[in-house]
């Protein structure tokens, strides 16, 4: 049977009352479990150490067997005085300043991430997966995501897992386009504002009824771990 993550993007108490909402329509539907990517302190205005509330529900859902999965630390980027050109475009229109870490440097990556897996170490549970803010991934913050020792990165089309020196990347269905439609995993990923927008959050909802026809819901974890981890045993 062929795969379906269902990813929540944007996971803070800021965003938990319209995710919970989520969650239990997903579930109404068929999809138990789905890979949540979590902002420990989004915008600077909801650092989760100080939203117990928001604690206790997350710890709930992960211990349903919902993947916690680490998305950025403040979500937004800091403008630089030196923006130009594209830069600015791309991070101001594009991204509407949420490419957070599309430009820092390793050591701020690492220390951000490092921060953000301490934030979460409530759940109690390892977090093997990032996923940037837009999918805006540099090259040293993606080597920091690395030396920090996560296992997998999502980019807007595949699950990139780190194994050893080697990365392997495991190509998805973006829509359900017959094209695309005998890939093994399919990616639906929702926004919390997606649940707000009565005619798109039916729209979502028929797109994840459709997938389930003939795809078994599961996390990103599980997926590598069927994926992957099978071949070599
Ligand atoms: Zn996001």
């Amino acid at each position: 049977m062929r795969n379906l993550v269902v990813s929540i993007h944007d996971v803070s108490p800021l965003t938990q009352a319209s995710c919970a909402r989520i969650l239990d329509d997903l579930r109404e539907i068929g999809v138990p479990i789905t890979s949540l990517l979590i902002i420990p302190n989004h915008h600077e205005r909801a650092p989760v150490s100080e939203y117990e509330d928001f604690q206790g529900w997350l710890k709930t859902k992960v211990n349903e067997g919902h993947e916690p999965i680490l998305h950025g630390y403040f979500h937004a980027r800091s403008p630089k005085n030196t923006d130009a050109g594209i830069v600015k475009f791309t991070n101001q229109v594009y991204t509407a300043g949420e490419g957070e870490f599309y430009d820092l440097d390793r050591s701020e990556a690492s220390r951000r991430l490092r921060q953000g897996l301490n934030d979460l170490e409530f759940l109690q549970r390892p977090i093997s997966g990032f996923v940037a803010p837009a999918w805006l991934l540099g090259f040293e913050a993606e080597a920091a995501v690395r030396h920090v020792g996560f296992r997998y990165i999502t980019t807007v089309s595949s699950v990139d897992v780190f194994d050893g020196l080697q990365r392997v990347s495991l190509a998805w269905n973006q829509g359900l386009s017959s094209r695309l439609r005998e890939r093994p995993l399919l990616r639906i990923a929702i926004h919390p504002t997606d649940r707000e927008i009565p005619m798109v959050w039916s729209q979502v909802k028929s797109v994840v009824g459709s997938a389930l026809v003939d795809r078994r819901p599961l996390t990103y974890e599980k997926f590598i771990a069927n994926h992957l981890d099978s071949t070599e045993s």
